[in-house]
């Protein structure tokens, strides 16, 4: 993933300098402290820390859908055989 980022303040050139991954072990979960320097000439110099996160999917993991669709079928067929 490349990403680009402006200085908060001036809206100058900046540089991501480091980054944190606070979720590297969480499933669905995606959550980045990323250290910015502020690069522009003639800029503000500020150093700051923005967050990146993952919001939703737009179509989620396809065996995720698999295993769904399997486990309603699976209700579905037990409520048939209780309503026999
Ligand atoms: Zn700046």
């Amino acid at each position: 993933m490349s990403v680009r980022v402006k200085c908060p303040h001036c809206k100058g050139k900046a540089v991501i300098t480091n980054s944190n991954d606070l979720a590297k072990e969480i499933t669905d979960v995606f959550y980045k402290e990323l250290y910015v320097q502020c690069m522009a000439k003639d800029g503000c110099g500020a150093r700051s820390v923005f967050g990146m996160e993952f919001k939703h999917y737009v179509n989620p993991p396809q065996r995720d859908v698999i295993s769904m669709a399997r486990k309603i079928l699976e209700q579905q067929e037990q409520l048939n055989i209780k309503g026999v």
